[in-house]
């Protein structure tokens, strides 16, 4: 019998089943996807187009969670993106997004006193999860540079435009996650998502655990223990491409699938107790997103913008007007051929990421769903012709996706791109005392989001795994 059956494939699922196997455990990998990754991925477009679909931007503690997890080839290859370049009506700087730059541009550009720069970022460090801190984002801006909005949107901007987190947040979200930040820098992985999926494939293989690709997790099968708490007992799983359904039994199981979908549609529901569904129910998704993908003709060239540029006309930072279908925040990530070194040509592409709610697109029409893609597209080309004029002719392929787009995808309820507000990190973590033998990692809270949240949250919940269950 397997031991532990990972449902999804995202970078926790992956990581944690590669975690478990190392430790001895007969791992399965479902996913429902043929390509593994979640949202870690990229596509192929026609002209030698390839395309990162979240390779954006993450903290330096990746190299360390990738050397301890994932081996030294896939810590080697992560490096530093240095230009990163803000352009809003408030202040125009470029920085290497680091706590020493981000000193000096708030000191120097900004006029902030040095004591308050150093008290915040000695207060950032010292933030820790555990702490029973319920200040908001808001409150922790307002008690260290008051009244400076243009200030609290040059902290909050760039992370906001990923998660769509908030002022009104707790502030320990944020914290986490910019002091991660600030630590060194932005990174990337050298080579793109295809590359590093493909050596995480490898080396799951190579450690043992069973793949099963485009076979999606319908039910999760529980039995009653001893203790009459239902416990987990296999998977109900059904080929996406014929609708072959059958049942693999296993020991435990970690969901990988958003935790809103793991307690409400993966269960059944007599098996979750209403109070505890109720919780889920109230959980609040994280906004979605729209991207433009722009592929530059083989043999073009662009000069370089900068590699991450944070753009908006909004007069003042706003959650609202970052978030809106007619949003002006848009963020350019600029892939220049020192990227994908293998690649047989040196390929350039820019893809424009929009924060936006899954409800203004899920009721559009086809044709307003057409219209409204045509309109960022024409959008992020008026954006970037400020920086490269003739862009429409060095590009030869562009296309749009929304969030009905990740969710078709992911499966994720509201195709949500960074999992759930806070909250849903009490039922991510209580779900083993509701369902023994079931276990949750993936995008929560903001803090277990994003690239290095998701990766060191599979080892988090994979070590639970191994804790509780013995070693057949
Ligand atoms: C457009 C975009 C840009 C982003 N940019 C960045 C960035 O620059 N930096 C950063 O750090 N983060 C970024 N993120 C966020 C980051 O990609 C995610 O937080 C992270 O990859 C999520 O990992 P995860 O483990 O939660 O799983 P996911 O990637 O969400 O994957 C879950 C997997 O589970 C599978 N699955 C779900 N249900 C089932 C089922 N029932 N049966 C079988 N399989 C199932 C799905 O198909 C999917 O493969 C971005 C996200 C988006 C959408």
């Amino acid at each position: 019998m397997v031991d532990v059956i990972v449902i999804g494939s995202g970078l926790a699922g992956l990581t944690g089943a590669n975690y478990l196997a190392k430790a001895g455990y007969k791992v399965t990998l479902v996913e429902h996807h043929y390509q593994l990754g979640g949202l870690a991925t990229s596509f192929k477009r026609p002209n030698g187009h390839i395309f990162d679909v979240s390779l954006h931007g993450f903290p330096y503690g990746m190299i360390k969670s990738c050397r301890k997890y994932w081996g030294k080839e896939i810590a080697d290859a992560i490096h530093q993106l240095k230009d990163v370049r803000f352009i809003n009506p408030e202040f125009e700087l470029q920085t290497t997004f680091d706590k020493e730059d981000f000193t000096r541009i708030l000191i120097e550009k900004f006029g902030v006193p040095a004591d308050n720069v150093h008290r915040f970022f000695g207060h950032l460090a010292s933030m820790n999860y555990y702490d029973d801190d319920k200040r908001t984002t808001r409150e922790l801006f307002e008690s260290f540079f008051p009244g400076r909005t243009d200030v609290w949107r040059l902290l909050l901007e760039p992370i906001a435009y990923a998660n769509g987190s908030t002022l009104d947040e707790p502030a320990i979200t944020y914290g986490i996650v910019f002091s991660n930040f600030m630590s060194r820098g932005v990174y990337i992985f050298q080579g793109g998502t295809d590359l590093l999926i493909q050596k995480m494939t490898q080396i799951l293989k190579d450690n043992g655990v069973q793949i099963i690709r485009n076979h999606r997790v319908e039910k999760i099968l529980t039995s009653c223990g001893n203790d009459k708490k239902p416990a987990v007992c296999g998977v109900r799983i059904k080929n996406v491409r014929n609708g072959e359904v059958s049942e693999i039994p296993c020991r435990a199981v970690l969901s990988n699938a958003n935790i809103r979908n793991t307690v409400e549609e993966l269960l059944e529901p007599g098996n979750v107790p209403a109070d505890f569904l109720r919780q889920s129910q109230e959980t609040r998704l994280n906004s979605s997103s729209c991207q433009v993908y722009m592929g530059i003709r083989k043999g073009e060239s662009i000069p370089h913008i900068g590699d991450l540029i944070f753009t908006s006309a909004a007069p003042k930072f706003d959650s609202g007007e970052l978030t809106d279908l007619h949003t002006t925040s848009r963020t350019y990530s600029v892939y220049y051929p020192e990227t994908r070194p293998q690649w047989p040509f040196p390929h350039y592409a820019i893809v424009t990421s929009i924060n936006q709610k899954f409800e203004n697109w899920e009721k559009l029409s086809d044709e307003q769903y057409q219209a409204e893609k045509q309109r960022l597209i024409e959008e992020s080309f008026a954006g970037l012709e400020k920086f490269i004029p003739d862009i429409r002719e060095k590009v030869d392929w562009v296309e749009a996706a929304t969030p009905r787009t990740v969710k078709r995808y992911t499966t994720h309820m509201a195709g949500t791109s960074f999992g759930t507000k806070f909250e849903g990190l009490d039922i991510s973590v209580r779900l083993p005392e509701i369902v023994s033998g079931l276990y949750h990692a993936g995008s929560v809270g903001i803090i277990m989001s994003g690239w290095l949240g998701t990766i060191n949250y599979g080892v988090i919940t994979a070590n639970k795994i191994a804790l509780s269950l013995p070693r057949n």
